[in-house]
């Protein structure tokens, strides 16, 4: 009697800490501002419960750790059972669950699961005290050994209490389903009965004892995340992969006391606070992040557990403060500290190229650039902190719409080619009407001389292929990528608007663009705004030209080609497929892909308006990736965006290596493999009368008509 008396108040003070830790919890989340994140969509959330939480799929990516994690997962589910029992022998000798407390089955299954756990701890020892990964750094490396000797403590005391019961006589299960216990019971085949009674007793007790202790200790340690993961799963956003968290501003009625983003504690979303109760410090998002591998102060992990070590620290006085009143609680609230540079550092917030490689590694899908980006925004729009060179891209974008602080009218320089190219006549799309593409050309293909080349290049295919095309010319605008990515919410809103319009007028459906950012932005951005459009990536589209026959590659081109594969097309929309099937139609090209590529690929560095600033800590992310690039066996390093384009080829002069590989675009590489026949003149599709210039047949682009950018950089050396 005495026995189940205490293990009663054992049970009830650990449920009652367990109770006020967890209303402290919830409490703690409230105090973040308000964010809808109703499911949409169940079917999907049911998906991702059963992908992300119960598959690990996330996890197992990495196959040892994700195995490892997985066993360890399942044993705490199946392993379940075995702590009702136990909890239940305390109270009856010889309980069984009903139903399904004496199926072989389910004994087998637990007998399995002590071992795999088991298992698991050792491989987590290994890789925590041998390998020793950097991902940990930083981390709490002993809670989680704490944790790993409890979960020991934990299998190793239902080993023996199940053994102690087959001894005695009444274990539930048929023991030719267990035989794991059952060999550990004939240890105390020759034991007398009152030492078997004390083994079952004391390894109850303990296994009781460690499971009551380690209840109320999850709620305060990293391993709270046994609880929040499967909740954070659940209202992971909705929104694409590539689109920022949405914020309206009415431009008009903004005044000095508006405050935008996050700057407070109370500012970050419940989300963002939950993001940070889930983390569970395993490190894989900082292994993936290019700013801290090239030794800037930037990890995504460090960032989340700040926020979470803040919030905890003080949210006990923020509840005590809100239960006081409305002016406590507005007092305390302004006491905080601000988020930067009091939590986080700027220049923390200033390093990420937004490239998604930490949300996508994430086991427990915290989103980190929702935060970043909150915080830029009110660096920004609320603090106007932020590095000087920015200052002028904005102005830039503000002013002339562009980045570049080009006039208007440059935008349509680079259809009068180069010494070596005819100009092109490529209608504005109020004058096409019969338009079946409206071109995006995007800032960078506009003004930047790499870049203006590829774009000429790409509108050189479409007229071969008799692709009815026409552009908005001078009155595009920028997509306005970079300011929303600066945190100049307002700035992005004004261009999106100003290009919705636009497209709008103009009836635009399908555009095709050469820039992941524009592609990205136009795609998954717009709709926040009211503009949907089907966007498709020109490598995309030139792999339908060429399936199609409209493109037909016969040129050899013997070149061992590598791909870049830009993070706002792979990472951020899966699209990758397009760029590889352009390149492996081209007769005589080896292709190879780099170490990093598809999903998993490596930044350039220009992401996440970081083109426009300074990068002078570590190395630089471009040279980090121009260095993969140069390991690989290929002399030609294809991309499919302007901008990795300019940090690649910056990347290969810095390393001095333009002998050895050369950045082009798919598009270039497909043209120079391009036969032009004298039909093709007529295929252009807008009567531009330029779709081979002279009709010349016969003869490649290389010769003169198209860009063989080989030549031209000679030319220009
Ligand atoms: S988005 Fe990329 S750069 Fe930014 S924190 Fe994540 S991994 Fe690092
Ligand atoms: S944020 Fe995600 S990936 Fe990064 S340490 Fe936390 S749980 Fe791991």
């Amino acid at each position: 009697m005495f026995e189940k008396i205490l293990m009663t108040l054992l049970l009830l003070a650990s449920l009652g800490a367990f109770a006020l830790r967890a209303r402290d919890l919830v409490g703690y989340l409230k105090l973040g501002s308000g964010e809808d994140r109703r499911p949409r969509s169940w079917a999907q959330k049911l998906k991702e419960q059963i992908v992300v939480v119960f598959g690990q799929r996330k996890l197992l990516q990495w196959t040892i750790p994700g195995l490892m994690h997985f066993f360890i997962f399942w044993g705490f589910v199946i392993l379940f059972t075995t702590i009702v029992e136990a909890f239940g022998a305390v109270y009856q000798e010889g309980f069984h669950i009903p139903l399904i407390g004496k199926w072989g089955p389910l004994g087998a299954l637990q007998d399995f699961f002590v071992v795999a756990v088991l298992a698991g701890i050792v491989v987590a020892l290994a890789i925590r005290k041998i390998q020793k990964p950097g991902r940990f750094r930083g981390s709490h490396l002993k809670e989680a050994d704490y944790i790993l000797y409890a979960i020991t403590g934990i299998m190793f005391t239902i080993l023996f209490t199940r053994a102690a019961e087959i001894s005695l006589g009444f274990f539930p299960y048929p023991t030719e389903w267990t035989p794991v216990s059952a060999g550990v019971a004939n240890l105390f085949e020759n034991f007398s009965l009152e030492a078997r009674e004390a083994i079952d007793t004391v390894f109850l007790w303990w296994h009781s004892l460690i499971i009551l202790g380690f209840l109320v200790y999850i709620t305060y340690s990293k391993h709270l995340h046994i609880i929040t993961a499967g909740i954070n799963v659940l209202f992971t956003s909705e929104r694409p992969k590539g689109a920022l968290k949405p914020m309206y501003i009415d431009v008009e009625q903004m005044s000095e006391d508006d405050t935008f983003g996050a700057a407070k504690l109370t500012d970050l979303s419940w989300k963002q606070l939950l993001d940070g109760t889930t983390c569970t410090e395993c490190g894989r998002c900082q292994s993936q992040c290019p700013a801290w591998n090239t030794g800037k102060p930037l990890s995504p992990k460090l960032l989340i557990m700040d926020i979470r070590d803040h919030l905890f620290e003080q949210g006990a006085q923020l509840l005590a403060a809100k239960r006081q009143g409305e002016e406590q609680y507005a007092a305390a609230v302004e006491a905080l500290p601000a988020l930067n540079p009091e939590i986080v550092e700027d220049e923390v917030i200033w390093d990420c190229t937004t490239c998604g490689a930490c949300v996508q590694a994430c086991p427990v899908n915290i989103e980190h650039i929702d935060t970043i980006i909150d915080m830029r925004r009110n660096l920004v729009m609320g603090e106007s902190r932020f590095p000087r060179e920015m200052q002028t891209a904005l102005q830039s974008l503000e002013t002339t719409g562009n980045p570049w602080g080009q006039p208007p009218q440059a935008r349509i320089e680079w259809t009068k080619g180069t010494s070596k190219q005819e100009p092109l006549e490529i209608p504005h799309i109020s004058e096409a009407p019969d338009a079946e593409i409206l071109f995006w050309v995007g800032c960078a293909g506009a003004y930047d001389d790499r870049n203006k080349k590829v774009v000429y290049d790409f509108a050189r295919l479409m007229q071969i292929a008799g692709v009815k095309f026409a552009t908005l010319g001078p009155d595009e605008n920028c997509n306005g990528d970079p300011a929303r990515r600066m945190g100049a919410e307002y700035i992005y809103q004004m261009l999106a608007e100003q290009n919705i319009e636009l497209m709008k007028e103009n009836k635009v459906k399908k555009i095709v663009t050469i820039c992941p950012h524009c592609f990205n932005t136009i795609f998954n951005e717009y709709p926040q705004f009211g503009g949907t459009f089907e966007v498709i990536h020109h490598t995309e589209y030139l792999a339908e030209l060429v399936k199609e026959g409209r493109l037909k590659p016969q040129t050899t081109i013997e070149k061992k080609v590598t791909y870049h594969d830009p993070c706002y097309l792979s990472r951020h929309n899966d699209v990758w497929e397009g760029a590889r099937e352009v390149i492996e139609a081209i007769p005589g090209t080896e292709y190879g892909e780099l170490h990093r590529h598809g999903h998993n690929t490596f930044c350039c560095g220009a992401g996440g308006a970081r083109m426009w600033m300074e990068e002078n800590m570590g190395k630089r992310v471009n040279t980090e990736r121009t260095d993969e690039a140069l390991a690989s066996a290929s002399d030609t390093l294809a991309v499919g965006c302007p901008f990795c384009n300019i940090m690649l080829s910056d990347g290969i002069t810095e390393r001095k290596a333009d002998d050895r590989m050369q950045v082009r675009d798919v598009a270039q590489l497909l043209l120079h493999s391009i036969e032009i026949r004298p039909s093709d003149g007529d295929a252009g599709g807008n009567g531009s009368g330029n779709g081979n210039g002279n009709g010349d047949g016969g003869r490649s682009p290389l010769s003169g008509n198209g860009s063989d950018p080989e030549e031209e950089e000679k030319e220009e050396a």
